[in-house]
């Protein structure tokens, strides 16, 4: 088996125990968030029976604001989420969609759901960042 191929540092990608650890991690956020939409779901239903008898509408509504907020940003990690585990199955896990370049096991402990390498998300966001000149 010849690596003249491997124009990157071996350790840069996931060992098999690495990946396996990420894998559980992803899982086990997946999980949570079921559980919490569950809970709130359950929450809000009871929450509608109270309104009916206390008439305190304008409280309560915020509440499910606030509640339905909540859920639009715990729906966009579960997408997240089920991306990556996606692309564990794919075996495309750990490396950036952009350039293909590994993504370091440190940068996925911070942030299982990343699918950028570092170079990559900082000229994302750099793109991003509305320029100020003359504001
Ligand atoms: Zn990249």
């Amino acid at each position: 088996m010849s690596k003249q191929d491997v124009s990157l540092p071996e350790d840069e990608y996931l060992t098999g125990e690495e990946l396996r650890e990420l894998h559980d991690i992803l899982k086990q956020q997946l999980e949570e968030i079921l559980d919490d939409s569950r809970e709130e779901i359950q929450e809000l239903t009871a929450q509608r029976e109270v309104d009916a008898d206390t008439l305190d509408v304008a409280v309560n509504e915020s509440n499910r604001d606030f509640a339905l907020r909540l859920a639009d940003r715990e729906r966009r990690l579960l997408k997240k989420i089920r991306h990556a585990l996606h692309r564990v199955q794919q075996g495309e896990y750990g490396t950036c969609e952009s350039c293909g370049a590994p993504i370091t096991f440190q940068r996925l402990m911070a942030r299982p759901v990343a699918t950028l390498c570092i170079d990559c998300k900082t000229e994302a966001e750099q793109l991003e960042r509305p320029r100020r000149m003359f504001v």
